[in-house]
């Protein structure tokens, strides 16, 4: 019986993948990129009837960050993550909310920077930190090597990879991440993305036009 248990919900007018999981031996529970639409977020939250401790970020864009601060304020939620490389981008979030569409904007402060090979844990979950810069420089990925799964924000999308047309992008270092980082993950992780469908990393591995 898996003891985690996950719920997607699109958020922003870019339908970025606000994802909430939670350790079910114990119903604590992190939010990973409130990037909005944080009433949807709150009523998955009461559907679960779980009690949020923290709130991760897999990088510092507006749809993926720009509802942190407010869902922090109301939950008493650490922010952790991403990587200190993407400070630039959540001081940005006021600025470059307004000229997309997402309401309710707020800067963030991360409680806690995230390097490659740190730690996250609630309730009795703990995930690894791969670090996976290239889409934005302080990008991360959050792997649980028990559940086999990953949440890997913009760095690889099913069938696809991360724009890397954005300040701070690069492609070449994108492509190194994946190759080094989630490729050896192993076939059978789940992957929750940014954006779009799930799916896993022998799919991606195996058809994806990026990787051949
Ligand atoms: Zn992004
Ligand atoms: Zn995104």
């Amino acid at each position: 019986m898996t003891r985690t248990k996950a719920i997607i919900i699109p958020v922003t007018p870019f339908q970025q993948n606000c994802t909430l999981v939670w350790c079910e031996a114990t119903k604590r529970a992190a939010v990973i990129d409130p990037g909005g639409d944080l009433q949807d977020v709150e009523r998955a939250i009461a559907k679960a009837k779980v009690t949020v401790d923290k709130i991760w970020l897999t990088h510092g864009h507006v749809d993926h960050v720009a509802g942190a601060t407010e869902l922090k304020a109301r939950r008493k939620a650490a922010i952790e993550g991403p990587h200190r490389d993407d400070l630039f981008l959540l001081q940005y979030v006021v600025e470059s909310a307004g000229a997309v569409g997402i309401a309710n904007a707020a800067n963030v402060t991360p409680d806690r920077w995230l390097e490659d090979g740190d730690r996250v844990q609630v309730g009795e979950l703990t995930f690894d930190v791969l670090h996976c810069p290239g889409h934005s420089p302080g990008s991360v990925v959050y792997f649980n090597p028990a559940e086999r799964l990953a949440i890997v924000g913009d760095v690889l999308f099913a069938g696809s990879i991360g724009r890397t047309d954005f300040l701070g992008g690069d492609h070449r270092q994108l492509l190194d991440s994946i190759r080094d980082k989630l490729l050896p993950l192993g076939d059978d992780v789940a992957i929750i993305s940014g954006h779009g469908p799930t799916t896993t990393i022998g799919r991606e591995r195996a058809t994806n036009p990026f990787l051949q």
